[in-house]
Parts: structure tokens; C-alpha cells; sequence
């Protein structure tokens, strides 16, 4: 069986130093908010190219405390609205609802499975603050549009990046692109740590000085608490470990790349819909996706995925309920968004990772090539 995502053998790439990481933090004695955490931060804004970067525990979080932090400096209110992609990992949503602020769901486009910005004005009213967009699958969500409609409305572009690190937009990093980002390090990110972590990224030094505080029981100097805040802090050993893998991530997303490359290349199916790149063939731009996922469309998404279950390919479904359908958002049911239902009811992810070999990539193209759904519903006696 192909796995989907090989956890083991990725980090597996890495023992000796991941070994030593954590030998050298359980021999430190010092296990929260110190130096690695800090070394981590600077490597992190260095990479990404931003003044500041803050540790904290998870991807949910990082976003939480982005909009705490603009709610706290008075950028928006409690009844505010945010608008947010309506197929986003429910994440995203939550943040902006964990917070009393409204999100403003606006339909994707179903070519790049990113938001559809030309959806993005009509959705603006009195109280929009913010524009959060999400780099979905790994793949670029920017445009010069983008950029100057916050500017004409004085909204704020909040980058999920949870799914995107290390993609470029015209030679600026995601998480670099608007005025503040969350990254995701859970372990089966591109960049994943060995539990739960996440950053904020920001250049604007009085938004990353409240997220650290706020991070941090809202406190700056130990026992003095200007905030509400909460506890949401990156471990030193996972800061440890994700100082190990943050200088192979480029060499890891290269390898994402060819993978997808192959598949753009070698699937020939007329039953499937491969990710369409410029001019919707299969087409990127070397830096514009680092393929968290590679995500295939098919109007039999479900025989196609037993299908390749019985060629020994395991799929994965990103994501099989979209959040306006899940009971945590009842008050969105009776919203119309017929195209994230579509996407919802025909995507399937087939496996990509850095250690997926050559024969693996192989095996999956010939398995997607020879899926019939006419044949494989007779032979498995079911109606077609
Ligand atoms: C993973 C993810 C998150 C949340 O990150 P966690 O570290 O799991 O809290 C947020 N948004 C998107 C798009 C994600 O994929």
C-alpha cells in the first residue's frame, strides 16, 4: 500500500539530528520561552522575510492571537466582519469566530481551489476589517487586485499559511504578503514539528509585541497581565526540532514539486480533473505552490477512491464536510455556496510527500490512468 503521508520515514530522514535536538533540551533544563525558541523565531523571519516571528502552540492559535491582537489595538470589534474563503479547513473560521468577530464566507475559484477574488468586493460593507486568505493545498493566494482593494477599503490581509510555507509570490514568501500570518508546524505540514506548534509573522512591531503577550497569559513582565490572554506557547524542544527541519524544507517542497510535476505530466484520464495551473493546463510557476496536497477533482469521486484502494493507493478526502455544512456552524446552513458544495463532493488528495519514491510515483499515475468508472462499477456490481 502507498501511504498517504509517511510520518515516520520523513522524520526518519533526520534521527541524528532530531536525536541530538532533544538531548540538548532535556540537558538544558530550560523548557519553555528561552534560547532555541528564540533562535527559531529568527530563522523563521529570516526565511520568510519579515521583521518578526513569534512561537506559539498550534496553527488554530497563531490565528486566534492575530485577531486578538487587532481587536486589543483597536484595528476592529467584537461584530466585526472578516471575510474568509468558504473552503477553507474549518480552522480558519474558527479563529475568526472564536473571536465575536462575524466570517464572511466568499465562494473559491474552482480552477485554483483558492478564494475567488473577484467575489471579494461585493461581500464588503460597513464593518468588513479584514480579508483572510488562505494559501490552500500549498498553493498561492495573491494578486495586485488583492492588494489594492484592502488598500482602497483599509482592510487588513491576514495570510493561513498554515498549508503554504515556502511558496513565493513574485519572489516574496507567503506569510510576507499581507499584514500578518499564522503558520501550522502540525507534524503533517511541510514543515511539521512532533506535536502540536504554530508562529504569527508580521512586520508591524506593535502587533507582534501584543501576540507575544498575549500568547503568554497577556503578560510582558512576569506577573503583570495587561491582557486577557492566553497560554499558547511554543515548546523549546519543539522549537528544537523545527530548527532541524527548517533547512531541509526547500529540498523537501523541490521534491513536492516534481512529484506534482510528474502528475500534471502523466495523468491522462478524462474522468479526472487535474490542478490547472495558467491558462488552466497544468502549468506553475516554479514557486507559486509547494503541494501541501495534491488535490484531483472527479464527478465519481468515491468509486474512483475505492479504486485506487484496491490498487493498494491510499487517498484522502481535504475535506469531505465544508464548514458552512458542519454542526459547530449551524447559523451558516442555510447559506448558498453551490460551488464549495461541488468541490467538497468531487475532491480526493492523492499521496505527495518528500519521501515518496520514483516507483511510488509511478504506481499512483498507472492506477489513476487505468481507473474506469464504468469498469470498475461492473466489476465490483455496482450501478454506474
Ligand atoms: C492545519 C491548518 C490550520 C490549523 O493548524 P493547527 O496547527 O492544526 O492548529 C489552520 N488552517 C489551515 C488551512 C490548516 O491547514
Amino acid at each position: 500500500m502507498i501511504s498517504f503521508l509517511n510520518l515516520k520515514q520523513i522524520n526518519q530522514q533526520y534521527l541524528e539530528e532530531l536525536s541530538q535536538a532533544a538531548r540538548d533540551v532535556i540537558a538544558s533544563g530550560w523548557y519553555l520561552l528561552g534560547e532555541r525558541v528564540s533562535k527559531f523565531e529568527s530563522n523563521l523571519s529570516k526565511y520568510v522575510g519579515v521583521e518578526h516571528a513569534i512561537g506559539v502552540g498550534n496553527g488554530l492559535d497563531a490565528l486566534r492571537l492575530i485577531l486578538r491582537g487587532y481587536i486589543e489595538l483597536g484595528v476592529m470589534a467584537v461584530g466585526d466582519e472578516v471575510l474568509v474563503p468558504a473552503n477553507t479547513y474549518i480552522a480558519t473560521i474558527l479563529a475568526i469566530a472564536d473571536n465575536g468577530l462575524k466570517p464572511v464566507l466568499v465562494e473559491p475559484d474552482t480552477n485554483t481551489y483558492n478564494l475567488d477574488l473577484s467575489q471579494l468586493e461585493r461581500h464588503i460593507t460597513s464593518r468588513t476589517r479584514a480579508i483572510m486568505v488562505v494559501h490552500l493545498y500549498g498553493r498561492v493566494c495573491w494578486s495586485e487586485g488583492l492588494e489594492s482593494l484592502a488598500a482602497q477599503y483599509n482592510l487588513r490581509v491576514i495570510e493561513d499559511n498554515a498549508q503554504a510555507i515556502g511558496a513565493s509570490w513574485r519572489g516574496r514568501k507567503t506569510g510576507s504578503l499581507g499584514d500578518a500570518a499564522g503558520f501550522s508546524f502540525y507534524p503533517g505540514k511541510n514543515l511539521g514539528a512532533l506535536g502540536d506548534s504554530g508562529a504569527v509573522a508580521t512586520d508591524d512591531a506593535e502587533l507582534a509585541d501584543v501576540v507575544r503577550a498575549l500568547a503568554n497569559y497577556g503578560s510582558r513582565v512576569k506577573y503583570v497581565n495587561e491582557f486577557k490572554g492566553l497560554n499558547s506557547r511554543l515548546d523549546e524542544i519543539q522549537a528544537a526540532f523545527l530548527d532541524v527541519k527548517l533547512k531541509y524544507l526547500d529540498i523537501e517542497n523541490r521534491r513536492r514539486r516534481e512529484i506534482a510535476n510528474a502528475y500534471c505530466r502523466f495523468i491522462d484520464n478524462s474522468a479526472i480533473v487535474l490542478p490547472a495551473g495558467r491558462g488552466h493546463a497544468a502549468v506553475f510557476d516554479e514557486e507559486e505552490h509547494v503541494w501541501h496536497l495534491f488535490v484531483i477533482r472527479s464527478e465519481a469521486r468515491d468509486l474512483l477512491r475505492r479504486h485506487l484502494e484496491a490498487e493498494g493507493v491510499q487517498t484522502l478526502i481535504h475535506y469531505p464536510i465544508p464548514p458552512h455544512r458542519q454542526g459547530a456552524f449551524s447559523e451558516m446552513a442555510a447559506l448558498s455556496l453551490p460551488v464549495t458544495d461541488r468541490m467538497h463532493e468531487t475532491v480526493l488528495s492523492l499521496p505527495i510527500s518528500p519521501v515518496m519514491t520514483d516507483i511510488e510515483v509511478e504506481r499512483v499515475v498507472s492506477a489513476v490512468n487505468n481507473y474506469s468508472a464504468h469498469s470498475f462499477s461492473i466489476s465490483q456490481g455496482l450501478q454506474a
